[in-house]
């Protein structure tokens, strides 16, 4: 309700049952820790364990220092939501919240003014500062109270291996893919460099402020400049759903009929009922997509305001990727439900998307004929800008955390750390020093709102890997970027088998249900991207990469 009826009433009712919520879970899971040297059934064992990992911020049982906790999380997440950059402070009119900065980021190509706002934004996050370091000192207690060293290694004993371990294997992770990083950003500090001249050095990092987003995370709005010659697919999806006029529901129901395709069951006559599709003209409503399942049976609804893209076409198939998984596991005991690890939920409908290919769209009558193969770059190149771009960045902000966490970062050094982090993994830097009287990294959302993040950078690295197993499984032979699932039987069976261990079983047994391996794996994007990094390759001879 607080999400499709944004009215004062529905906020206070949203807080109050959160608190609730939150206060229940806190309960059950320090009732957990009196259970942690009685000898338990394996399966009982793992359940008080996910009990006591289900908080993301333990408050401390002191009173005082609990309700000092909450209302600084609360404060942060507040002063980030409110967050706000006036030109000029006596006309309103001229300030910029975040989703007009995320659109000049996105659209204008005047550095003067991309740097303006960016410096601009960057102000918000000023004031969180102090908090931020009392905050960290008092997560850091409650973490210890249920045994852990700090919020970190909290935060990373949920990946079923040694808090260290998972550490490692993030940077094994990295370590394959970031060659293709490297040879994507050379290219981009090539063309930015084209159009901006000497701001962009034709060595060394790329300033933070052009590529086209707020954190340098998402690429996809500098692709004009980037894009290969002659890469043009030959059809533009949005095109084609706005020809047809596709209604929101179609689009929803074709998403369906691909899961239903792989031998999924029908969603349930209450999605359709209660699902928001479409953005209503008599309320306030959050737009932002999201897929709910509301008493954690069969009240599947996803909540979106879909318009005729291609962009929203994916994102549905995203969103409804995390209604199948949350069915598949509906059985099992409560605290089960739920993802393998936090990274799996998150794949497993850009899985799908991944099948949303040229001749998949044939197939389903939306396109006459796929084109040549020989003009996939494009297409890969859109992917890469999205996908490739965004994995250091995935990476960085937990690191970030975990040093500051741990101590190992201090207050004093907030952002030099940050930055560092910045250049060493995204090859990106500030124009202007960013000394510590700033503190950059609360101008993201995920760090205020105290969210983990390592999540995304472990979803965009599956969801290849799934999608290069589940084609094997379907028998494609086509190159991995042409191959789609859709009406394998054989592929749907194979992800079922793992949707359907939800959280019950360590994350390694997961995997290994659909891609018979334990370890993820990054090499799969490297297959997915194999054309363009070929392309790249020819493109950079002679030319300085790295930074
Ligand atoms: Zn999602």
């Amino acid at each position: 309700m607080a999400e499709t009826y944004i009215t004062d009433d529905t906020e206070a009712l949203n807080a109050r049952e959160t608190q609730i919520s939150i206060e229940a879970v806190k309960k059950y899971a320090r009732d957990a820790v009196r259970f942690d040297h009685v000898t338990v059934e394996p399966d009982i064992r793992r359940q008080l364990n996910l009990l006591k990992l289900s908080l993301v911020m333990v408050t401390p049982s002191e009173p005082k220092e609990a309700e000092e906790l909450a209302t600084i999380a609360a404060r942060m997440d507040a002063t980030y939501g409110k967050g706000k950059w006036c030109e000029d402070a006596s006309k309103p009119d001229s300030c910029l919240d975040i989703n007009k900065i995320t659109e000049i980021m996105a659209n204008s190509r005047d550095e003067k003014r991309l740097r303006q706002v960016w410096e601009g934004w960057h102000t918000i996050s000023l004031p969180m500062k102090k908090d931020y370091a009392r905050f960290v000192e008092l997560s850091n207690k409650g973490a210890k109270e249920l045994g852990f060293l700090d919020t970190g290694a909290m935060w990373r004993s949920k990946y079923d291996m040694p808090a260290d371990d998972f550490t490692r294997e993030l940077d094994r992770l990295w370590a394959q893919v970031r060659p293709l990083y490297v040879k994507l950003h050379a290219y981009a500090r090539i063309k930015l460099h084209e159009k901006y001249g000497d701001v962009v050095p034709p060595t060394g990092p790329i300033p933070a402020h052009l590529l086209g987003n707020i954190w340098a995370q998402d690429w996809s709005n500098i692709e004009p400049l980037v894009s290969p010659a002659n890469a043009d697919p030959g059809y533009s999806l949005t095109e084609i759903l706005k020809r047809r006029n596709v209604s929101p529901v179609d689009m929803v129901k074709i998403g369906e009929r691909f899961y239903t395709s792989v031998g999924f069951t029908v969603l349930p006559e209450t999605f359709w009922q209660r699902s928001m599709l479409v953005k209503p003209q008599d309320r306030e409503v959050v737009c932002h997509a999201s897929a709910w399942d509301i008493d954690q049976v069969d009240d599947l609804r996803i909540k979106m305001c879909i318009h005729q893209t291609a962009e929203d076409f994916t994102t549905i198939h995203h969103e409804l990727g995390h209604n199948f998984y949350q069915r598949a596991y509906d059985k099992l005991p409560v605290i089960f439900r739920d993802s393998a690890n936090d990274g799996f939920h998150e794949a497993i409908g850009d899985t799908i998307a991944l099948s949303v290919t040229p001749e998949y769209l044939v197939r389903i009558k939306l396109l006459d004929r796929a084109p040549d193969p020989s003009r996939d770059l494009g297409l890969l190149m859109n992917k890469a800008l999205e996908k490739i771009a965004f994995l250091p960045f995935g990476l960085l902000v937990d690191q970030w955390r975990w040093k500051v966490f741990s101590g190992e970062v201090t207050p004093e050094n907030y952002n030099r750390v940050w930055w560092e982090l910045r250049q060493k993994y995204q090859g990106i830097a500030p124009v202007a020093t960013r000394g510590d009287e700033f503190f950059d990294p609360g101008a993201k959302y995920h760090v205020p709102g105290n969210t983990p993040y390592s999540r995304y950078f472990l979803a965009d690295i599956l969801q290849f890997q799934f999608h290069r197993a589940l084609s094997k499984i379907a028998g494609c032979t086509a190159p991995l970027n042409r191959c789609s699932i859709y009406e394998s039987q054989e592929a749907g069976k194979r992800l079922n088998a793992m949707l359907s261990m939800g959280q019950s079983r360590p994350w390694q047994d997961a995997l290994e249900a659909l891609t018979g391996s334990r370890q993820m794996d990054a090499t799969a994007i490297l297959d997915y991207f194999a054309p363009l990094d070929k392309w790249l390759d020819d493109q950079l001879k002679g030319k300085p990469v790295g930074w």
